[in-house]
């Protein structure tokens, strides 16, 4: 049988070469796809992973620090969240923000970012704000607070937490706040009883005594602004209803349905009216042209 094959083979050499130098293919084709594919996931992967990280690094640590960078020599104002002032109200009382407050921190400055960008520099420049600082568990007298305008000072300061599950909230508190300290440096007074704005609503309506109240009024939640008020908050205080109208003309849907009230509330007509020729008096870039940006931005 031995003899037979060898002399099968030896008759047969170009066949068997044949035969083994297709089987060497077929093996090193079996193998060599799977090798090279093998290197090349892991290293698709670990690129993926290292742009990932790249990205997130970009987007909070460095990013949010640019964007205060930014509106710090924008404005010429001074931005703090690692050693926030302490405010003059003695009443008032901060937590200052941790590591552990990083991420939330650059989602406000985001915010922050977006909407303080509005503001041409003359205004800011005018109305002379001289520091923003960036806290949390904001609380005066006991109440919690998204912001308090130490205009003593010249001093805002944001909670970066209270409210963050409502994007137009947060967005509004960043003006409204900001109005405060504009009436006292202008008029003198953060509560300023401007007779002018009384003239426009009813004979016989009364302002409640103060913003603080709303927060402990158990039916607040379940009024409905009355006719001249673009919000319930706008009845408790002369202050805070110019607050609220200067707060709504920066957010665009706000700024929307207040103008479209304002169409059969000849009250709140007068008011925003009032409120925009204020504002133009302080700035030479804030005419019509610059509210009409404000809705398309
Ligand atoms: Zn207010």
């Amino acid at each position: 049988m031995m003899e037979k094959k060898k002399n099968w083979f030896r008759r047969h050499w170009i066949l068997t070469s044949f035969l083994i130098f297709f089987i060497l293919i077929i093996i090193l084709g079996t193998f060599a796809p799977e090798d090279s594919s093998s290197n090349n996931i892991p290293n698709n992967l670990s690129n993926n992973i290292s742009n990932q990280d790249n990205q997130q690094v970009d987007e909070t640590g460095p990013a949010y620090q640019k964007q205060i960078s930014e509106i710090e020599n924008k404005y010429n104002i001074n931005i703090e969240y690692e050693n926030p002032p302490h405010s003059s109200y003695p009443g008032s009382n901060v937590v200052v923000l941790s590591q552990d407050d990083e991420e939330e921190l650059a989602k406000y400055i985001n915010l922050f970012y977006i909407e303080f960008n509005k503001y041409p520099q003359d205004f800011i420049k005018n109305v002379n704000l001289g520091e923003v600082a960036f806290v949390k568990n904001l609380s005066v007298d006991g109440q919690y607070r998204a912001a308090e305008p130490d205009s003593t000072n010249e001093v805002l300061f944001y909670d970066i937490y209270l409210g963050n599950y409502d994007k137009e909230y947060q967005q509004e508190v960043v003006h409204h706040e900001f109005y405060h300290m504009i009436e006292e440096e202008i008029n003198g007074d953060p509560y300023y009883k401007d007779p002018v704005w009384a003239s426009f609503n009813d004979p016989d309506f009364e302002y409640g005594s103060g913003g603080a109240l709303a927060y402990d009024d158990p039916e607040y939640a379940n009024k409905v602004p009355e006719s001249g008020f673009i919000s319930v908050y706008s009845t408790y205080g002369l202050e805070e209803d110019k607050a609220e109208i200067f707060a709504y003309l920066f957010v665009p849907e706000l700024a929307e349905e207040m103008y479209s009230k304002a169409i059969n509330d000849p009250i709140l007509d007068k008011k925003v009216k009032y409120m925009k020729d204020f504002i133009s008096k302080h700035s030479e870039h804030m005419g019509e042209d610059f509210w009409q940006k404000i809705l398309i931005s």
